[in-house]
């Protein structure tokens, strides 16, 4: 199976992923750079999936879909206007003979989902749009902390040699935020060095791996003793400002919200 992230507007991949005869995309904002893939590879797409209602995710789908003939999978609770199969927590579909499974992960939009193709494809991938990001994850656009903390720890919980597709090249700019909560984080370190590099060369730093995760992102790394010392030290100096009293002992929820907010005004 091949995948692959086309670059489309000024920082999303549209993903595809196919076996030389089918395609899957996910999240077609817009259709051109999807179209001349396909025609270069003479692929007949088979499927659209759609994580969240955003138009940098959704742009391109009715067009595809007319085009194309292919089955559209949209959250049960986003994309009214879509001529979708809806689908929600546990829904499983097949992706050209592969399982897939979703994974409702409200945070960054109610509805958003994510799809995870299971063995036999070797090894998992997770398709996790605007949830998740190399060393970040989305902006809490329609969700609280709590259910953020949630979804990322129910995607936290997949396989570690799971591939980790996001839709945006975020991954150098969430590394100097993490890097500013875990300066002494040798992984992260190591990690910016390779996206450096592979953007000076005009590589993708995606796809990531949940393995790597765990070790450079923040936002999963909320129990860390470092990520909660800077997490509060942090929300302290924000209570201090206001006149606030300062608090010694952040749960994870607010670690979470702490260091969202803290990137927020990076
Ligand atoms: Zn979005
Ligand atoms: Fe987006």
């Amino acid at each position: 199976m091949v995948l692959v992230p086309i670059p489309a507007f000024t920082d999303n991949y549209i993903w595809v992923w196919h076996d030389n005869t089918s395609a899957v995309v996910v999240d077609p904002g817009e259709t051109a750079g999807v179209v001349a893939y396909l025609n270069r590879h003479q692929l007949k797409l088979d499927a659209i999936l759609v994580t969240h209602h955003h138009g940098d995710h959704t742009g391109g789908v009715a067009a595809l879909q007319a085009a194309t003939g292919a089955t559209v999978y949209a959250p049960s609770t986003e994309c009214p206007d879509l001529n979708a199969v809806r689908v929600t927590q546990g829904s499983h579909i097949p992706l050209l003979g592969t399982p897939c499974q979703v994974l409702h992960v409200p945070g960054h939009t109610a509805g958003h989902v994510a799809y995870v193709l299971t063995p036999p494809a070797t090894p998992p991938v997770l398709f996790c749009g605007d949830t998740l990001f190399s060393a970040g994850c989305g902006r809490l656009f329609e969700g609280t902390p709590q259910q953020m903390l949630a979804s990322l720890q129910a995607l936290a919980q997949l396989p570690p040699d799971t591939l980790v597709c996001c839709t945006h090249e975020y991954t150098l700019g969430n590394i100097r935020f993490a890097l500013a909560v875990e300066p002494g984080n040798v992984a992260l370190q190591n990690r910016q060095a390779q996206c450096l590099a592979l953007r000076a060369a005009q590589e993708p730093t995606l796809p990531s791996t949940l393995a790597l995760e765990w070790q450079i992102n923040p936002f999963l790394r909320v129990m860390e003793p470092a990520v909660r010392a800077a997490a509060t030290t942090w929300r302290n100096s924000q209570l201090t400002q206001t006149g606030q009293l300062t608090s010694n002992e952040l749960s994870d929820v607010e670690v979470l919200a702490a260091l969202r907010e803290w990137k927020n005004q990076f």
